[in-house]
């Protein structure tokens, strides 16, 4: 036992050392010459080889096997911890070893191929490798079934721990049942605010102003962070005291700079707020992808986009561009940043909409994996329910089943956790709301005291829990979808004077 845990924290100590190459060079490549490329690519896949190497050793599994099996005797987080190894090691055992290295190798050198195909709108030359990756995941999907895991759950719950069709059909099933109807009443009207805000351009030295200014509000310390820039924001920690967010800035976009630099700032007070007892364990981090995507999305939608933080905080962006707003007011801005649209692209969603993105894609995936659905189905698929949902028509896959680099990385079962994430967010809020006076904690300039609560509640765990117990411990129940739909219904409600 002893010996167990010496190769255990030996192998983890080496695999974390492995992991800042990954964090480094991740960050490194937003500003690294182009022609680095290619000789880094090779750098890294011998860094991958390594961390393969060194996580499926032979000592390392026994160790970990040794440990489960007097797993009754380790403390609650390392119980959790290695709980979780030994389930994935199981699993990858399961898997006949040259279909998955053949299969990774796929993917591996599929990602410029789906640049290409995307920017022309090609689907035809991409179909063939969806069609490879979806039969490879029905038969995934077969190898790891269980007595409780069925088909797509298999996925599912790889994402999501203790997510499955189950309780995903109540929740896209009232989304349908009471969004899909809302949202179409939504769409047939139209604010009326001064538009002139989304024509003008905002240099970026101001930009960046602002997200300076933000980030007070937020309380991202300056000694613990950087935010740097990249084609995509992203967020990556190197544990809790190295935390770096990207920004994007677009000149002629107000509200992209804005809201994607809360929304990762979000994820960052995330992976900040672990508790310093879990600094030596592999319990950092969130505990899942939805978990993770409530607190950027918390931040971003729900206390970014209320009046509250518009009333308390447009002003300095005022201030900033006195000449681009000048004629623009709070209410102006409130609509702007809050305004529905049916659109076809899921990552310039808004508020509201979004939600119908995440049901398309998670009925799609169902048929593939369940109902052997291929790429071409999948498309015309695509298509009628974006038609169905959003009354939308997809002109050119770069804007339907292309937009997303997801299914080209064989990621199924992840979309789900999208929406996931805000309706946990919506349950947060409410149980926040018990404790403190939300509105008032925006209106007081700084979100502190709401960065304490989640902090309490939710980000001192780290990973050291499953999602679906954080959130019995913050909000004293089970999932509940309504929070979320309630949220929205109230909100555009008001917005739209419905
Ligand atoms: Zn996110």
């Amino acid at each position: 036992m002893e010996q167990a845990l010496k190769t255990y924290q030996k192998t983890n100590e080496r695999l974390n050392a492995l992991g800042l190459c990954y964090f480094l060079e991740g960050w490194d490549s937003t500003f690294a010459p182009t022609a680095s490329i290619l000789a880094r690519g090779k750098q890294m896949a011998t860094i991958s080889e390594l961390y393969y190497e060194f996580s499926t050793s032979p000592e390392y599994e026994s160790a970990i096997q040794t440990l489960y099996e007097r797993r009754d005797s380790l403390d609650e987080v390392l119980r959790h911890e290695i709980t979780e190894k030994y389930k994935s090691i199981a699993k990858l055992k399961k898997i006949p070893k040259e279909e998955y290295v053949e299969y990774q190798a796929l993917l591996a050198q599929l990602y410029p191929l789906y640049v290409e195909c995307k920017n022309k709108g090609d689907f035809d030359t991409f179909e063939p490798k969806f069609d490879q990756i979806f039969e490879y995941l029905r038969r995934y999907c077969k190898y790891l079934e269980t007595d409780t895991l069925k088909g797509y759950d298999v996925l599912l719950d790889e994402f999501e721990p203790g997510m499955t069709k189950k309780q995903y059909d109540v929740f896209f099933g009232q989304i349908k049942e009471k969004l899909v109807p809302f949202i179409a009443r939504v769409l047939k009207q139209k604010l009326s605010y001064n538009r002139a805000v989304s024509k003008r351009t905002y240099p970026v030295e101001g930009q960046k102003a602002y997200v300076a200014y933000l980030r007070k509000v937020m309380g991202f310390d300056e000694d613990r962070t950087t935010i740097g820039e990249s084609e995509h924001p992203f967020t990556n920690s190197n544990g809790r005291n190295d935390v770096r967010i990207t920004v994007h800035y677009y000149e002629n976009v107000l509200s992209s700079f804005i809201f994607s630099s809360i929304h990762e700032m979000g994820h960052g007070l995330y992976e900040m707020q672990v508790s310093p007892e879990l600094d030596d364990t592999q319990s950092g981090g969130g505990a899942s992808c939805a978990m993770h995507e409530s607190q950027s999305r918390f931040m971003e939608n729900m206390i970014a986009r209320s009046k509250a933080f518009t009333e308390t905080h447009f002003p300095a962006l005022k201030e900033i561009f006195s000449e681009e707003l000048k004629d623009v007011t709070v209410d102006d801005f409130y609509a702007y940043i809050n305004e529905a649209q049916a659109s076809f692209i899921r990552t310039e969603a808004d508020e509201l909409t979004y939600p119908l993105h995440v049901l398309i894609r998670y009925e799609i995936e169902r048929e593939i994996i369940e109902n052997g659905l291929t790429a071409r189905q999948a498309r015309e698929l695509w298509n009628q329910k974006y038609f169905d949902y959003l009354g939308v028509r997809v002109e050119n896959d770069r804007d339907g089943i292309l937009q997303d680099v997801h299914w080209s990385q064989g990621s199924f079962g992840y979309f789900p956790t999208y929406a996931l994430g805000s309706a946990y967010a919506a349950q947060f809020y409410h149980a926040m709301e018990r404790d403190i006076d939300v509105e008032r904690a925006i209106r007081s300039g700084c979100l502190k005291e709401i960065s304490e609560w989640n902090k309490e509640h939710i980000h001192k765990y780290g990973s050291s829990k499953y999602p679906e117990e954080i959130l019995r411990l913050a909000t004293g129940e089970d999932f509940n979808v309504n929070y979320y739909i309630d949220y929205l219904i109230e909100k555009f409600t008001k917005l739209y004077r419905l």
